[in-house]
C-alpha cells in the first residue's frame, strides 16, 4: 500500500493515472498535479475512484517540495516535460520522495538530451537513501529491459541491439504529433546518432533509411535512424556492445510537413522578436497544432515496437532474437481514453512505479532500467496491456552506414 503522486497532466498522465487506479493494492492513494488543474480534474472525472487533484508549477522547487510535504508520496511519477526533471529531482531530494520519469532533461534553449545531467545526482539520491528510475516509458524504457530480457535469456553475449519504433496508425490529421510536439520534433529533427566499435557516429537528421517489414501482418514501412537516449544507457551498462542504433518510422507526409515548417523556420528554438514580443517559432507552433490528447478517438491502426538482439548464446553460437509489442490505438482508446503512444508510455511507468514500491527493484541512487532483473517487468507487461513476443530469428537487416 503506497501514495503515490503523478505530476503531468497530458497524454501520457492520463494513462499513468488510469492504470495506477487499476491497481489499488499497490497505488492506495493517487494525487495527480499539474500546472493547469483542470486538466487533473477532467482525467480524475474519468477513474473508477477517488484520486487527489492539485495545481503545481514543478519548475517551483519550494512549490513542489511543499505540495510532496503535504501529501508525502513514496513516489513522484514525472510525466511533466523533460525540462521539469531536474526541478523534480531537486524537490524530491528536499523533502526525502522516490522519483521515476519516462524521458531525460532537456534544457529548454538547446535540442540536445544527455543523461549527464541526471546522472549528476547519483551520490545525492544515494546518500539520501533515495531511488531515482530514470526513462521507465517504452522507449526508452521497454526497450532496455527487451534488452537484458535478451541478455538473461537468449543471447548472453550482446554485441549488437536494433531499436525499431513503428507506428502504423493513422490520426486521419494533415499534420500532427504523437506526444507532445514541441519534444517530440525537437527529437527528431536532432543529429542522428549511432554506438559503434566504443564511440559515437554521427548522421545529418534523418539521412539514412530503410525499409522495414513488420511482424505479425503489419505491413512495411520506411524506418529512419535516429538517436534515442536508451543508446546512452545501453553502450554504458551493457559489456560488450559493438554497434547499438535506433530506428522510427515517418510517414512521407509526416516528413513533408516537417520539412517545409523547418525550412519556413517554424521548428526554431531560438527567441524572434515580433511586434515588441519575444515568440519561439516551435512554441508558437505546438499551440498551433493537435493536442496529441485529442488524436486517442480519431487513432485506428497499431503501433510495433521491438528490439533485435544478435551476438553470441550460451553455447558460443550465434544466436539472435527480436523481442516486440504490438500495440492496437483503437483497444487503448476504449480502456483508457488515449490512444496507443500515450499508452505505451504510461503502461510502464505504473509498472516502474510498481516494481519500485514492491521492492521488487530497489536501491538507492539513480539507476536506469537496464540495470534490474527483467523478468517481473516482463511479466507485468503481459498483464496490464503490453504483451510481447519474442521470434528467434533476424527480422531486420541494417543498411550501410556511415
Ligand atoms: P503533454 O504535453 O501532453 O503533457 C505534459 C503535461 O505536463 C501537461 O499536463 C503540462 O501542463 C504539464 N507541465 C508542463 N510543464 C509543467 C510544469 N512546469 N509544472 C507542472 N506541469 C507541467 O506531454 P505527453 O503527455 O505527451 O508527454 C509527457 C512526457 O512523456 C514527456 O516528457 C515526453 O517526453 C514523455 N514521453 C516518453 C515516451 C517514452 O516512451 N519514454 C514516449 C512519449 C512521451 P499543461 O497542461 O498546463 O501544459
Amino acid at each position: 500500500m503506497s501514495n503515490v503522486m503523478i505530476i503531468g497532466a497530458g497524454g501520457v498522465g492520463s494513462v499513468v493515472a488510469h492504470k495506477c487506479a487499476q491497481v489499488p493494492e499497490v497505488f492506495s492513494e493517487i494525487v495527480l498535479a499539474s500546472r493547469t488543474v483542470s486538466k487533473c480534474d477532467a482525467i480524475a472525472a474519468q477513474l473508477p475512484r477517488p484520486v487527489i487533484t492539485e495545481a503545481v508549477d514543478a519548475d517551483n522547487v519550494p512549490q513542489t517540495v511543499a505540495l510532496l510535504r503535504k501529501h508525502r508520496p513514496d513516489l513522484v511519477i514525472n510525466v511533466a516535460l523533460p525540462y521539469q526533471d531536474l526541478h523534480i529531482m531537486d524537490a524530491c531530494l528536499e523533502a526525502g520522495v522516490n522519483y521515476l520519469d519516462t524521458a531525460n532533461y532537456e534544457p529548454p534553449d538547446k535540442a540536445k538530451f544527455e543523461y549527464k545531467w541526471q546522472w549528476a545526482y547519483h551520490d545525492r539520491f544515494k546518500q539520501a537513501g533515495l531511488m531515482a528510475l530514470l526513462g521507465s516509458g517504452f522507449d526508452p524504457g521497454v526497450t532496455s529491459v527487451f534488452c537484458t530480457y535478451a541478455q538473461k535469456h537468449f543471447v548472453p553475449n550482446i554485441e549488437e541491439i536494433d531499436i525499431i519504433d513503428c507506428n502504423a496508425g493513422d490520426h486521419g490529421q494533415p499534420f500532427a504529433t504523437n506526444f507532445n510536439p514541441e519534444i517530440n520534433i525537437r527529437e527528431v529533427t536532432a543529429r542522428g546518432r549511432f554506438w559503434k566499435d566504443g564511440e559515437w557516429v554521427e548522421t545529418d537528421p534523418l539521412s539514412v533509411k530503410s525499409p522495414f517489414t513488420l511482424p505479425d501482418d503489419l505491413g512495411k514501412l520506411n524506418i529512419y535512424l535516429m538517436y534515442h537516449e536508451e543508446l546512452e544507457s545501453l553502450a554504458k551498462h551493457i559489456p560488450g556492445l559493438k554497434r547499438a542504433s535506433f530506428w522510427m518510422s515517418f510517414s512521407d507526409n509526416y516528413l513533408k510537413h516537417l520539412e517545409v515548417l523547418g525550412n519556413v523556420g517554424m521548428t526554431r528554438i531560438d527567441p524572434v522578436r515580433y511586434n515588441g514580443v519575444d515568440i519561439i517559432p516551435l512554441k508558437f507552433l505546438k499551440a498551433l497544432l493537435p493536442d496529441p490528447a485529442s488524436l486517442g478517438p480519431l487513432t485506428k491502426g497499431k503501433t510495433c515496437i521491438g528490439c533485435q538482439v544478435k551476438g553470441l548464446g550460451s553455447d558460443g553460437k550465434p544466436a539472435t532474437v527480436f523481442i516486440y509489442n504490438v500495440c492496437d490505438h483503437e483497444a487503448c482508446y476504449a480502456e483508457v481514453r488515449s490512444q496507443a503512444i500515450s499508452y505505451t508510455t504510461g503502461v510502464p511507468a505504473m509498472i516502474g512505479a510498481k516494481m519500485m514500491l514492491t521492492g521488487k527493484w530497489s536501491g538507492a541512487g539513480v539507476f536506469n532500467m537496464e540495470q534490474f532483473d527483467p523478468d517481473p517487468f516482463m511479466d507485468d507487461l503481459n498483464r496490464y496491456g503490453l504483451p510481447w513476443q519474442v521470434l528467434k530469428q533476424p527480422v531486420f537487416q541494417p543498411p550501410a552506414m556511415p
